[in-house]
């Protein structure tokens, strides 16, 4: 709070400030109920030392002997120290209609307005401070009306009834009649005010929005739990598939059923020798003249021979390679898969260009890291190198 508010607040209500205890030269001794503080008060017209005795809650003497007063007779101006009353002792005045309840563990909003015969809004209106529906806390009061519904509020420093009675437009009568005052001054701050029939409606939508929200964050939180899961779970079986599978690939017969079987599929998938008339000068993963692992297999046969497209797909690569293929060509087939076709004396297609399969791409050479005509050809799945001999028929 700053010192504006502070300011605003004692022009308000008249009230000077609130002092700590036992001020210099002042002793109270004798009808004085537990202390909290002091305040100075400057009277306002029309004040009379009983209602600010009952605003305050406290006994009449004690502003009389606090203040130095011979009289109860006030000047409009004139300054009152008046004693505070401690809060445990001050109870604060509820309407005569309205009793507190202590929210026990388990307890809902529906469950108190159902055990009381109120509807939620009802609830809600005798508690428009109420933060959510769901959450209440255990041990904090709610107030319920056991008379007539309405709107209970807290009178705040400065706010008579009257002011309530116009901001809500009931009747003061009616107002007074639901509070059990036969005075307005028998209400104070921090006192709480029931105004019937009015219904903290925009205070119940708020909160049932909030409610939504609520429950929408939770049904989101538990669909991306469900979706994660379930991600998992289809990554591990997809994992020990992977397993499986290349356990059974890794049979003992030297690698003859795995080629059988990939030929089988990959056949399927339209892969073709790249020359018609060839020898197979270096197999997959032998050594090499220039590679320690031979990427690839070795096709050798005379300078000029057409080399053909393996199976259809599309133009990744077509120049010259930095890494020993010289003149090369390399095919995109899609899902991952691309061949590679290197050492050719020259290329027939253009980087981007839709081949079909069988259609010629270029021709044998011996150029890059080469010791003769031949072509070095390539299947890559992934990026990673396989044996041709698995893809082709
Ligand atoms: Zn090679």
């Amino acid at each position: 709070m700053s010192i504006g508010e502070v300011l605003g607040g004692v022009l308000a209500t008249g009230v000077l400030g609130l002092l700590q205890p036992n001020l210099p030269g002042t002793k109270i001794t004798v009808d004085a109920p537990a202390r909290k503080g002091w305040v100075l008060y400057t009277v306002q017209p029309g004040d009379t030392l009983a209602a600010i005795a009952h605003r305050y809650r406290v006994d009449l003497r004690a502003i009389m002997y606090s203040s130095g007063l011979q009289s109860d007779h006030l000047r409009p101006g004139q300054l009152l120290r008046i004693p505070l009353v401690d809060d445990a002792s001050s109870q604060v005045r509820l309407p005569p209609g309205v009793r507190p309840y202590v929210v026990r563990s388990g307890d809902t909003t529906e469950s108190i307005a159902r055990r009381f015969g109120l509807t939620l809004l009802g609830l809600v209106s005798a508690n428009p401070d109420l933060k959510s529906l769901d959450r209440l806390e255990v041990g904090s009061t709610l107030y319920i009306p056991t008379g007539e519904p309405g709107l209970l509020v807290r009178l705040r420093p400065g706010e008579t009834i009257h002011d309530l009675a116009q901001r809500y437009r009931v009747p003061l009568l009616v107002v007074a009649r639901a509070n059990g005052l036969t005075s307005p001054t028998e209400v104070g701050p921090g006192d709480l005010v029931l105004l019937p029939g009015v219904q903290a409606r925009a205070t119940y939508e708020r909160l049932l929005q909030i409610q939504e929200a609520e429950r929408k964050a939770r049904e989101e939180e538990r669909r991306r739990l469900a979706e994660e899961r379930r991600r998992q779970e289809e990554a591990r079986r997809r994992q020990m598939a992977e397993r499986q599978a290349r356990l059974q690939t890794r049979s003992p017969a030297q690698g003859q059923p795995q080629l059988r079987r990939a030929n089988a599929v990959v056949a399927a998938a339209g892969y073709r020798w790249p020359m018609t008339s060839f020898t197979v000068t270096t197999y997959f993963g032998r050594r090499g003249a220039f590679q320690r692992f031979h990427t690839g297999i070795d096709l050798a046969a005379p300078v000029g021979t057409p080399i053909y497209a393996a199976r259809a797909g599309q133009v990744g690569v077509a120049g010259w390679s930095r890494f020993g293929y010289g003149l090369h060509v390399v095919l995109d087939h899609g899902g991952g898969q691309e061949t590679l076709y290197g050492h050719m004396s020259r290329i027939a297609v253009r980087p981007g260009q839709w081949v079909e399969r069988g259609q010629i791409i270029g021709y044998v050479g011996s150029t890059g890291w080469s010791t003769g005509p031949h072509l070095h050809f390539e299947v890559r799945v992934g990026g990673v190198p396989r044996n041709p001999l698995a893809f082709l028929p």
